[in-house]
């Protein structure tokens, strides 16, 4: 688990905004956490409700104890006054507000205390964000609300100006890859979650998956058939790689792999051996960009991005793949 120590070697404007509200007692009704994606943004909210729920408080430090049962309870994400709110498929609805206030109004008898986090907020509808607002015009209430945001700039203005904003920075690859390592990922794996900006706490959740290795292995073999042969990349699409990446997410990942492996051949072409993503797959790409010249790996890049943008306009995916591997394959 992440401490504020942990989180402020690489957010330190952030952590120090946070830890001096905390430790001054001037926390406020709504934080907005926005940044690039695997800045911190989750940890950092974990990690504050932890100290404001703590049952052994040091006054003189943000930090919780990690120990009592509201601090485990919390790790184990089952603490009853913190709420995680999710989009329910491509958004957050005005149902999902009102759940969670009519919850706060029944339960909050024991202790007024409550937390709650919305993820990817800029998801909310209008309907569900007026509700919010309506929400934190209520003073009565011992509620701190956190947003979480990769796209700040998709919030309603009305949302943001009654939050305080928290920036998250963009963190090196370098540094997310080392804390990965720490956290006992291999070399291999770390580099490509970093690469992918995966924050530190799924990453760990994910290099426990059997699927995400898998994955990487599907992606590398598809690429095997695509550079060798003309029609068994098609045929390995239908037989493997669809099967495996079933769903808009799944696929998403795919295509992030895919990138990131025409990426690397870009980088072998450009004599940036160093920053190759896929580093146990070194010689095999290095003989690859023999086949594949910069331009067209350009091209390619630009043909699965293009694959993405479909998939968000909701193509029927099986199609948007066929298409994206008879372009690869020419
Ligand atoms: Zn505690």
């Amino acid at each position: 688990m992440t401490t504020w120590v942990d989180l402020e070697s690489y957010q330190p404007v952030a952590v120090k905004m946070l830890q001096h509200s905390i430790t001054r007692q001037r926390i406020a009704h709504a934080y907005l956490f926005h940044g690039p994606p695997g800045t911190g943004k989750q940890e950092a909210s974990l990690l504050f409700a932890m100290r404001y729920f703590c049952e052994h408080i040091d006054e003189s430090t943000a930090e919780p104890c990690h120990q009592c049962h509201s601090c485990k309870r919390i790790k184990s994400g089952n603490h009853p006054d913190l709420h995680w709110i999710e989009p329910d498929g491509q958004s957050i609805k005005k149902d999902q507000i009102e759940y969670l206030q009519k919850e706060f109004t029944y339960t909050g008898l024991e202790s007024n205390q409550k937390v709650y986090v919305i993820m990817q907020a800029e998801k909310m509808t209008v309907n569900a964000a007026n509700r919010l607002l309506k929400f934190l015009e209520e003073p009565s209430r011992e509620t701190v609300a956190i947003l979480i945001t990769d796209h700040a700039g998709r919030m309603l203005d009305t949302i943001v100006s009654r939050c305080q904003r928290v920036q998250f920075h963009t963190l090196s690859n370098l540094h997310l890859y080392n804390q990965l390592v720490e956290k006992g990922l291999t070399e291999s794996t770390a580099s490509l979650f970093a690469a992918m900006k995966i924050d530190v706490d799924q990453a760990v959740k994910w290099n426990e998956d059997d699927w995400f290795a898998e994955a990487r292995k599907i992606v590398i073999q598809l690429m095997d058939r695509v550079m060798n042969s003309n029609e068994e990349g098609y045929l390995y699409l239908h037989q493997v790689y669809l099967k495996h990446f079933k769903g808009r997410d799944a696929l998403e990942f795919g295509l992030e792999l895919l990138l990131i492996w025409f990426q690397d051949i870009v980088s072998f072409h450009l004599d940036k051996q160093g920053s190759i993503v896929l580093i146990d797959q070194k010689e095999r790409l290095e003989q690859y960009h023999y086949v594949v010249s910069l331009s067209e790996a350009k091209t390619l890049i630009y043909e699965i991005l293009n694959t993405k943008r479909k998939l968000a306009q909701n193509v029927h995916p099986t199609l948007a793949m066929e298409y994206l591997i008879l372009q690869l394959q020419r």
